[in-house]
């Protein structure tokens, strides 16, 4: 069984980075904050940090969340540098951090990862997140109810709430495990899972009222233009969720949401149920992520966007019919 060793891994270094992909998602924060409180109680003489872009409010109740830096410094050198939840190229400001670090660690469970980028990597794609894969590292007489409900808001997030097909009976034991440390976990699945702002119900309405079906109603797809998120007053962090939301319809197996970025580029979310393999898919446009869940960004404007994605899905349908 491939594993890690955190402990040696950490041992006698004195500066250690954690970092995760850019526009973290629950996932993403859940294992970076598990692992920074983890190893600040493990690796006590250590100066560590954790990079990430500003997390959502949403993620406020985890411990250090405050304590997250959202620059880095340009010629800071650590001796051990964990990229979780991501590849290097996906870790923004923290990229060159990661590069120049004497040792790097990698932790992921994207396909599109399989390789790993570290000096040692813990790569599984068959995890159902990151976190439940941090979680298996670490000591358990070592964890305490904030770094099990860190790892718990990673796992929710990435499992839909231990519905999606990534969940395993493992991640169903890991989650026992987790809540008997005692946090309020149904409050931590409303607040950070389901409950939206009013202004996130009202894009969610939109997209939803103006998705549109196409390929004999097996896919379906939605986009946000700019002009629409400033009207609403909405970031993209606001609009997480839409393309779970447009899977549900009856009928769909691939579900497509994208939301402008820039003049002629978006960010397009894929999600399917059951028959494309959206990674495959995000792969060939720079992207990646797994089987039912994967994302890219993409230039031209919506119609080209479109019709670009659709070419490689068709081909996955025609494989799988
Ligand atoms: P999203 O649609 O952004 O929620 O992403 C779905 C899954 O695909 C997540 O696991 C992301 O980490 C992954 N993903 C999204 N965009 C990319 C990308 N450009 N490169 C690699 N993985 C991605
Ligand atoms: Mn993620
Ligand atoms: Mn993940």
């Amino acid at each position: 069984m491939k594993t890690i060793d955190l402990e040696k891994i950490c041992e006698g270094a004195e500066k250690i980075g954690i970092s995760g992909h850019v526009r973290p998602d629950g996932d993403c924060v859940g294992s970076c904050m598990a692992l920074y409180l983890y190893l600040k109680k493990t690796v006590r003489e250590a100066d560590i940090s954790v990079f990430l872009e500003k997390p959502a409010e949403i993620y406020n109740s985890l411990q250090g969340v405050d304590e997250i830096r959202t620059e880095a410094g340009e010629d800071e050198v650590f001796d051990v540098f964990f990229a979780l939840d991501s590849s290097a190229d996906r870790l923004g400001e923290a990229e060159k951090l990661f590069r120049q670090a004497k040792k790097k660690v990698n932790i992921d469970h994207h396909i599109s990862n399989e390789q790993g980028c570290g000096d040692e990597n813990y790569v599984i794609p068959a995890a159902s997140s990151t976190s439940e894969l941090v979680y298996k590292l670490m000591k358990k007489d070592k964890v305490d109810a904030e770094i099990a409900k860190a790892v718990y808001i990673g796992i929710i997030h990435d499992t839909g709430v231990f519905q999606y097909s990534n969940t395993s009976p493992e991640t169903m034991r890991i989650g026992a495990e987790l809540i008997a440390y005692g946090f309020d976990f149904p409050k931590l699945i409303e607040e950070t899972f389901y409950e939206k702002s009013y202004v996130q119900n009202q894009i969610l309405g939109r997209a939803l009222l103006e998705s549109v079906l196409f390929m004999d109603g097996r896919c379906i797809v939605s986009v946000v233009e700019k002009k629409t998120m400033d009207f609403y007053q909405v970031t993209p962090k606001d609009l997480d969720g839409i393309v779970n939301q447009i899977r549900n319809t009856k009928g769909v197996d691939c579900a497509i949401f994208l939301y402008q970025t820039g003049v002629l580029e978006y960010k397009v979310s894929m999600r399917s149920n059951e028959k494309v393999n959206v990674a495959e898919v995000a792969a060939f446009f720079g992207g990646g992520g797994h089987m039912r869940a994967a994302g890219c960004t993409m230039s031209g404007t919506y119609h080209d966007v479109i019709n670009n994605l659709s070419l490689h899905i068709e081909k996955q349908f025609q494989k799988k019919d």
